[in-house]
């Protein structure tokens, strides 16, 4: 069932083009195995069987290669327990402010204060490296989610759907946030 929901949660996030190409990753952690989007294949055309398993110390549980971004999942997991899911994707109001490098302040908007809370901005890092997973480690008890600088979003949950919810609740955030921007008051 785990890899059916990363299968179908992926498919959902290309559809909506918060993901092109072969972008962003969506991992769960259920037990003591880790379930990961593959390496170079599009999520919106994965197949169950392609999902990859590892453990928390980063070794490959089936003949598969995991995201190259493996590295920021497993720190939010061994850094904050209560995260079981975790969804980054380049949504593309939440990536505008990512690359302007301006955080998302939730009190713009009732439902993001309550269901989200404010998303801090990561300094860049080159995606992958372990700098890049370390970066995230310092927020990931006391927020949801991060931008990451000059490249996307990042959010975790207690499972898959809560982890893209919070994805979504983020865009639409950084949506108004460009709209208030935007407005003649
Ligand atoms: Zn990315």
């Amino acid at each position: 069932m785990t890899a059916k929901d990363i299968v179908d949660i992926g498919r959902r996030m290309y559809d909506k083009g918060h993901i092109v190409a072969h972008d962003g990753n969506l991992s769960v952690f259920h037990g003591n195995t880790v379930y990961i989007t593959p390496a170079n294949i599009s999520k919106g055309f994965m197949h169950e069987d392609q999902i990859v398993e590892m453990t928390l110390d980063g070794n490959v549980l089936n003949a598969a290669v995991p995201s190259t971004e493996y590295k920021m999942h497993l720190a939010i997991y061994r850094n904050n327990r209560k995260a079981r899911a975790i969804v980054h994707s380049h949504p593309i109001y939440a990536t505008t402010y990512a690359c302007m490098g301006m955080p998302l302040k939730s009190e713009l908007l009732a439902e993001a204060k309550f269901q989200l809370g404010d998303i801090p901005l990561v300094k860049y890092q080159v995606p992958g490296t372990d700098e890049a997973a370390e970066s995230c480690i310092p927020y990931c008890n006391d927020y949801n989610g991060l931008l990451l600088e000059k490249h996307g979003l990042v959010t975790w949950g207690v499972n898959l759907t809560d982890a893209y919810f919070k994805t979504e609740i983020a865009e639409f955030l950084a949506r108004i946030t460009y709209n208030i921007g935007r407005s003649d008051r």
